[in-house]
């Protein structure tokens, strides 16, 4: 099945698709051999700007067709790309799907650099899904103890429906990341700010194409269940992990203070991370919270 029609068959199960990022081999191994393989449904795996600047382009094409080769539903996706060009190395690399990140940028430019990104992606392969980001809620994956300070969360700065359908019909993209009270990193002391699901509902209703939750980490498994069924399809998850992946790590250097065979001191790192992709791959699929 392709992306796109994994996708259609969530939202008709009323589900969403766990969007992980990664960078290194650890915790996507962590995602696939202790997770995907188990539970065989899908999952995207996404790579950032400087993520993807670390593992190789093609490198991270590779690694994911190499299990997608095993019949394993795992999909990629260029998380966060700012500039044109990165757009066109994606594409080009075969990923299966590409977010252009205009989110910060003035409306109007924000628009036609989305329309500049369509252009390239569809030129390349038309089954490449395009998605954009309207309303900017804050980057990097990163614990915070208060949120950032251009990060303004109240009903208007939230995005519109009206702003969603104008977006969308002027751009021509297969995907939308809102902002609907949800912000990139987590906060160290607690749940991150409740999700406005009255306005995911609103959005997904005059959108029509399937809706993306960005920063996820943070955000509590009652709101995720109620945004999914308000119109969310994917939902990201980056923060989470990477917390997990630094307190095994902690733990395995801990715990064997002579070991040095990389592979062996990463065990407990991917071991944290698993139980968060599990927990969350459990969670959006209509399973029962822990
Ligand atoms: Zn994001």
């Amino acid at each position: 099945m392709s992306l796109k029609e994994q996708i259609a068959e969530a939202r008709l199960h009323g589900v969403a698709i766990p969007h992980f990022n990664i960078s290194e081999l650890g915790t996507l191994r962590a995602i696939v051999v202790d997770v995907v393989r188990e539970m065989n449904r899908p999952v995207i795996i996404g790579v950032s700007e400087g993520e993807r600047e670390y593992i190789g382009v093609h490198q991270a094409a590779a690694l994911i067709k190499s299990y997608r080769a095993e019949g394993l539903p795992i999909y990629l996706n260029a998380d966060h790309t700012h500039s044109l060009e990165n757009v066109r190395a994606a594409a080009e690399a075969g990923f299966d799907a590409i977010l252009f990140d205009g989110g910060k940028l003035a409306w109007e430019d924000n628009i036609k650099m989305t329309q500049e990104a369509v252009k390239i992606v569809r030129g390349i392969d038309q089954t490449i899904l395009v998605e954009a980001e309207i309303g900017y809620i804050g980057s990097g994956s990163e614990v915070r103890d208060v949120l950032p300070e251009d990060v303004v969360i109240d009903a208007n700065s939230l995005t519109t429906p009206e702003q969603a359908t104008e977006f969308i019909q002027k751009t021509g993209i297969d995907m939308l990341a809102p902002a609907v009270g949800n912000v990139h990193g987590m906060l160290s002391s607690g749940p991150d700010p409740r999700l406005d699901i009255p306005r995911i509902h609103d959005i997904a209703a005059a959108a029509g194409i399937p809706l993306v939750l960005h920063g996820g980490s943070g955000n509590l498994d009652e709101d995720f269940v109620a945004a999914i069924r308000a119109g969310i399809a994917i939902i990201h998850i980056s923060t989470e992990l990477r917390a997990a992946w630094r307190k095994g790590m902690e733990q395995g250097l801990k715990d064997n203070p002579r070991e040095v065979a990389p592979y062996k001191l990463m065990a407990e790192a991917e071991k944290g991370v698993a139980a968060v992709v599990r927990r969350r791959m459990e969670l959006f699929a209509g399973k029962n919270p822990r």
